[in-house]
């Protein structure tokens, strides 16, 4: 586990000042005055690094941005208010109307909308494909597709992609490659695997305090020659791009932050960073403790699905490409409404919330909550069936919260 005693020593340094004050401080300021007209004019021409708006940024955003650059092994990042701001953002940057986005997997519900209902109405088309329907994602990027859209773990269909074999193809079609890795921060890496932006939820394991909400992008660096941005596909970038280095932090703050206004606030990001010190000692003891307790559930007979188990279909997947887990998340399949309902209501220790990657352990039915407005083809698609329970796995001892669910899976038989 060599990534988690990196990470340990990493994170609680990214967080903190080495003099003055430890933690971070917050600077709730929205407008900040400039020294001189002519600081004025450096700091709008981007020479010099103060300020402008908090629109566009923040101090204590700016300390959180770099922690999670360092985090993630990219150039940059940028922080949003939330984690559907931090997908607005990287949609609203790169695309315009009449481009196609491929969507492969499983989708929190929030982007799947986005995906299929918000985005056509600006002209901009979604595919949408199985994880590893490769000749489907081949032919839709010949067919010009500009980004990629995967996340990381399908929520809640359990699926694994093989990020590094779908960067391949991006690359190879000199298509953007966005990887969602809100459940499995640290433990997949998607700028190593190829991937060229990097998106989260902050407010799910990263803060884990289920405190504050927040978004990022994290970015990879520009390859200069061999660079796929170059390609006339991004025509509309091509000016931006010539500012060198810093020139993917302006695309997406130009582009987007400053007309949508997806801003994250200073108090957020702060929170955000109290829980981003810890990341490495809770993503450890989640991904262990989801392996304790979905083995446990399947000896007592509970119809749980995880890869980690011998019988799903991406389990020697799971072996070879996530040898640290992958996330806090479960499901049961309980196969009607009226048994999850009975199985949740019988649970002692299980929240039942729309959030994930809380420090507690949380359930929701999907069928009558997040997926109630999709049609049955899109519920297939997500694997959200009648009685399909999703849970997240919390610092909790294993044990307890396995007996926790054996009980109320016994009781809710009857
Ligand atoms: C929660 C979530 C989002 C959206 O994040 P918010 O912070 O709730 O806006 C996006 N992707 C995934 C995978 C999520 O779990």
């Amino acid at each position: 586990m060599k990534h988690y005693e990196y990470f340990n020593t990493l994170l609680p340094e990214l967080t903190a000042n080495r003099e003055g004050p430890i933690a971070s401080s917050i600077t709730p300021s929205a407008a900040f005055g400039y020294a001189s007209a002519q600081e004025a004019e450096a700091i709008f021409a981007g020479e010099a690094a103060k300020p402008v708006y908090a629109r566009m940024g923040n101090p204590t955003g700016g300390k959180l941005e770099n922690a999670l650059a360092g985090m993630e092994g990219g150039a940059g990042a940028v922080v949003t208010s939330s984690g559907m701001g931090a997908i607005a953002m990287v949609l609203t940057a790169f695309l315009q109307s009449g481009d196609k986005v491929l969507c492969a997997g499983g989708f929190f519900g929030g982007t799947y909308a986005m995906m299929r209902e918000t985005m056509p109405r600006f002209g901009i088309e979604p595919l949408f494909c199985d994880v590893d329907d490769f000749d489907y994602m081949e032919k839709a990027l010949e067919s010009g597709v500009k980004m990629v859209l995967v996340e990381s773990v399908g929520n809640p269909n359990m699926r694994l992609p093989d990020l590094r074999r779908i960067a391949l193809l991006c690359d190879r079609y000199r298509a953007l490659f966005v990887v969602d890795n809100t459940l499995t921060p640290l433990i997949v890496q998607p700028l190593k695997m190829g991937a060229d932006i990097v998106v989260y939820s902050t407010t799910k394991i990263i803060s884990g305090h289920s405190a504050a909400l927040g978004g990022a992008a994290i970015f990879r660096a520009l390859k200069g020659e061999n660079e796929k941005l170059h390609d006339e596909k991004f025509g509309s970038l091509h000016q931006i791009l010539q500012k060198g280095k810093g020139a993917l932090m302006m695309v997406l703050k130009k582009r987007s932050m400053r007309d949508f206004g997806m801003s994250a606030n200073a108090f957020a990001s702060f929170l955000t960073m109290l829980g981003l010190e810890t990341l490495a000692l809770r993503v450890k003891r989640v991904n262990e403790s989801v392996e304790k307790v979905v083995s446990l559930l399947h000896d007592e007979g509970v119809r749980v699905r995880h890869p980690s188990l011998a019988d799903h279909e991406h389990h020697l997947r799971y072996e070879a490409l996530f040898a640290d887990g992958c996330g806090p998340l479960f499901t049961v399949e309980c196969q009607t409404k009226e048994r999850a309902f009975a199985f949740l209501n019988e649970t002692k220790l299980v929240i039942q919330t729309a959030n994930i990657g809380d420090n507690r352990t949380l359930g929701l039915h999907m069928a009558s909550t997040i997926y109630r407005d999709f049609d049955e083809e899109s519920q297939k698609m997500m694997g959200v069936t009648p009685g399909l329970i999703r849970f997240s796995m919390g610092l909790q001892t294993p044990l307890v919260v396995a007996e926790d669910l054996v009980g109320a899976w016994n009781k809710s038989c009857i």
